[in-house]
């Protein structure tokens, strides 16, 4: 039967700049690395969302934060028990990829901020990461001050001042800052304590609708498979409410794209649950907390290289609408962050404009929409994609800075 115990129940984002050690540290927490695909270990940065549960577990008899540990065998022989299982959604930490960042976002129940002790506080990526928690109003935040190993007693208080003064007035003002080794496994008790003390598990309501984000969408079947063998489309993301049993009907939207005379419209999915894989296992229901993998009944090739990434999941005639347009509130930022050293563009941010292209993400959905209207603190958008969204979704608004995206500022859908 299905062992409930192991399925994550909140997810925690890894976020900071590129080789700070967020992969190194998800590594040594869980024993897995999410770098899986193929071009990631190639280019060594993560490029899509990866997830990876962790057990923290106690040793008994002993205080906390010593008790903390992941490994099944304490240091004096005993057996640690089981506290949480979380999952890690590493984000990537490479700039052009900060809409990936802002997709796991909207799946993050809490974030560690991993700043690395050998390099001057904040790098370009620490501070856009940081802005982006701000932002998004994620508000549960521990800091790994990483690499400890690589510095001297006095760079390390050093660095800890400049990390304190740095979020200072922002989201993770309060959070706790926990030096620690990743790659030499240091202070991963303390780190453990802290995020048992800073990242509950949200309260949640299984009688409310399921509302699942899809991250990821997969054809699992192996080239050669046979009518009888064919195995529907799955689709990976976070549950973000309510609960998805086996045999439950599934919509999801937008759907498909469909090309009828000319006109291109898009319609949504239906199917039914056939199988849920949570935290690895094979469960008959799935709460939210970690990455989920729903199998449908879908034609695998509708899923096929994460076709419906982006899209938006739950019980038939509940979700929100699919919108080709909308019109926002928009908060804009002072100055345009993550200016790398030596740029003169660190300026500030300009109003937005009819008629130029903005990058949204909403929800886990990524889409380029062009300003058709743009008024004092308002504006109105005709998306390439279609998103599906609630009145008062959190919109991440990125413009085109000489040849990156840069996030500008938050829309709230109106
Ligand atoms: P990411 O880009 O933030 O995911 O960073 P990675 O986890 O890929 O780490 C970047 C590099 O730093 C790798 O070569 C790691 O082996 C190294 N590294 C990470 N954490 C530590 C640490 O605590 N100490 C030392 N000495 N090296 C580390
Ligand atoms: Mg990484």
């Amino acid at each position: 039967m299905t062992n409930t115990n192991t399925q994550p129940e909140v997810n925690i984002g890894l976020v900071g700049h590129v080789d700070h050690g967020k992969t190194t540290l998800v590594q040594a927490l869980s024993g897995s690395w999410t770098d899986q695909h193929s071009e990631e270990m190639k280019r060594g940065i993560s490029i899509r969302l990866g997830y990876a549960d962790a057990t923290f577990r106690r040793c008994p008899g002993v205080d906390a934060p010593e008790c903390y540990t992941v490994d099944e065998e304490c240091e004096d022989g005993s057996k640690s028990e089981p506290v949480r299982t979380v999952s890690f959604v590493d984000a990537p930490g490479h700039e052009t990829l900060m809409a990936t960042m802002l997709s796991g976002a909207s799946i993050m129940d809490g974030a560690v901020l991993v700043v690395s002790a050998t390099e001057d506080v904040p790098q370009a990526q620490t501070e856009e990461h940081l802005m982006a928690l701000d932002l998004i109003g994620i508000e549960n935040v521990v800091i790994a001050q990483n690499k400890v190993d690589l510095v001297d007693r006095d760079r390390a208080v050093d660095n800890y001042r400049q990390i304190q003064e740095f979020v200072e007035g922002t989201v993770a003002e309060d959070a706790p800052i926990v030096p620690v080794s990743a790659g030499q496994g240091v202070n991963l008790d303390l780190l453990i304590d802290a995020i048992e003390t800073e990242i509950p598990t949200p309260d949640r309501d299984p009688g409310e609708n399921a509302r699942m984000y899809a991250a990821r969408s997969f054809d699992i079947n192996r080239p050669g498979a046979t009518a009888e063998t064919l195995k529907g489309g799955v689709v990976g993301g976070s549950l973000v409410s309510g609960e998805l049993s086996i045999g439950d009907g599934l919509e999801i939207r937008p759907g498909r794209e469909v090309d009828e005379e000319g006109q291109t419209e898009w319609r949504p999915l239906e199917t039914t649950v056939r199988s849920l894989q949570a935290g690895s296992q094979d469960v008959e229901t799935a709460r939210p907390g970690g990455l989920l993998g729903v199998g449908t009944g879908l034609d695998p090739s509708l899923t096929k290289g994460d076709a419906l990434a982006g899209q938006v999941a739950g019980e038939p005639g509940t979700l929100p609408p699919t919108r080709n347009e909308f019109e926002m509130q928009v908060d804009l930022l002072d100055r345009v962050i993550g200016s790398e050293e030596g740029d003169d563009d660190d300026g500030a941010v300009e109003e937005i404009t009819t008629g130029e292209p903005l990058m949204l993400t909403v929800g886990t959905a990524t889409t380029v929409g062009a300003v058709t209207s743009a008024r004092d603190g308002e504006c109105e958008v005709k998306l390439k994609r279609p998103v599906c969204a609630d009145e008062g979704a959190q919109i991440a608004i990125n413009r085109r800075v000489g040849a990156r995206w840069r996030l500008i500022g938050v829309g709230t859908l109106s």
